[in-house]
């Protein structure tokens, strides 16, 4: 099996309270979905260790790292107004993050090519000493610290095509040149950031790709941009690893989110960094949620995705052929152009 994904019950127990969003469910659903036997066949199951408190240093300052250990044990803590914890939390969070270390390791060990890091809480919003957005430590840039620091990886590729922008992520690595932040996100909206003119700075300049989208993009305008900037842009770049912030409220039928991605659509953007993945680096992907408040839409999409990655694609070959075939007229690739061609050539031919 080349495919593995991560899980554990742990992730079930982190609670940020009655009628949140970010619920429990959100993971038993997608647990459920994966254990039937159209899925689980392809899949092996790794499981999570603990993050260690040296290596949650290498994103975040001890000082907060100690305010979240302190909400263990404890009630209902509130950290900003949208994000909060339940006495299992920080067991949770420093597991999300182990998930993706467990799952770097079994990569570059060759054990398998592609993990999914089924977890809660999710990531991308977390600052270097702040909770943020549903997230209390950020999963993918400590991935992505991991690979660096562990793992003799030179350059890794961060994708983030959750609805949101990661402004976590994004500032975690915005004056360095060896984390390389794509991100797709839906604009203006929350967190703010994301503006296209936030390219990076110092050695960094360059090496952060936003691409905000208007509400209403589907399928055909996220395949264009992926094609269109992502691709060039990462092949220029040869990432050893390629990470993706994989958040499903992009989805059609997203409470919280105004695109509209279809499970199908889903399954294009895994099989382009899938793509990627092989021509740039053996193969290496790594995959790990964030957001997605659909519980229907959440199943889907995961599903679509893992059975993409074992070679059993849901994409029919009609729109297989109109994805590949056609390019959506979107007003940001000429300002995307404009503003990283010095940075990036490829991305004007
Ligand atoms: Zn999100």
């Amino acid at each position: 099996m080349n495919i593995a994904i991560v899980k554990d019950e742990i992730f079930l127990k982190h609670n940020p309270g009655e009628y949140h969003p970010e619920r429990p469910e959100r993971l038993a659903k997608i647990y459920e979905r994966l254990s039937q036997p159209d899925v689980a066949e392809y899949v092996k199951v790794l499981r999570p260790r603990e993050a260690t408190f040296e290596e949650l240093c290498w994103n975040h300052t001890p000082e907060y790292i100690k305010t979240i250990q302190q909400t263990a044990g404890q009630n209902h803590i509130q950290l900003d107004p949208d994000t909060a914890t339940s006495p299992e939390s920080y067991e949770a969070a420093i597991k999300a993050v182990g998930a993706q270390f467990v799952g770097l390791e079994a990569i570059f060990k060759g054990e398998v090519q592609d993990v999914f890091a089924l977890v809660r809480p999710p990531g991308h919003h977390a600052e270097r000493d702040r909770a943020m957005g549903f997230c209390l430590f950020n999963n993918v840039a400590l991935a992505a610290h991991y690979a660096l620091n562990r793992l003799g990886a030179q350059r890794v590729l961060i994708v983030d095509w959750d609805l949101h922008h990661g402004n976590g992520t994004q500032w975690s690595f915005y004056n360095r040149k060896d984390v390389l932040y794509f991100s797709t996100h839906q604009f203006p909206y929350y967190p703010g950031t994301g503006r296209a003119e936030e390219v990076g700075e110092g050695e960094g300049l360059g090496y952060t790709v936003n691409v905000p989208l208007p509400a209403g993009c589907g399928d055909l305008e996220y395949a264009t941009v992926f094609k269109k900037v992502l691709l060039p842009v990462a092949r220029a770049y040869k990432p050893d690893v390629i990470l993706v912030s994989a958040g499903f409220d992009i989805y059609f039928g997203d409470p919280l989110g105004g695109m509209q991605v279809t499970p199908v659509g889903v399954a294009y953007l895994a099989r382009l960094v899938k793509k990627l993945a092989r021509e740039c680096c053996h193969g290496r992907l790594l995959l790990t949620l964030e957001g997605g408040y659909s519980l229907q839409g959440l199943c889907d999409c995961v599903a679509a995705v893992v059975l993409e990655l074992a070679g059993r694609s849901i994409i029919p070959s009609d729109k297989l052929e109109e994805f590949e075939e056609t390019a959506r007229p979107l007003e940001i690739l000429n300002k995307i152009r404009m503003l990283h061609e010095k940075f990036w050539p490829e991305v004007s031919s």
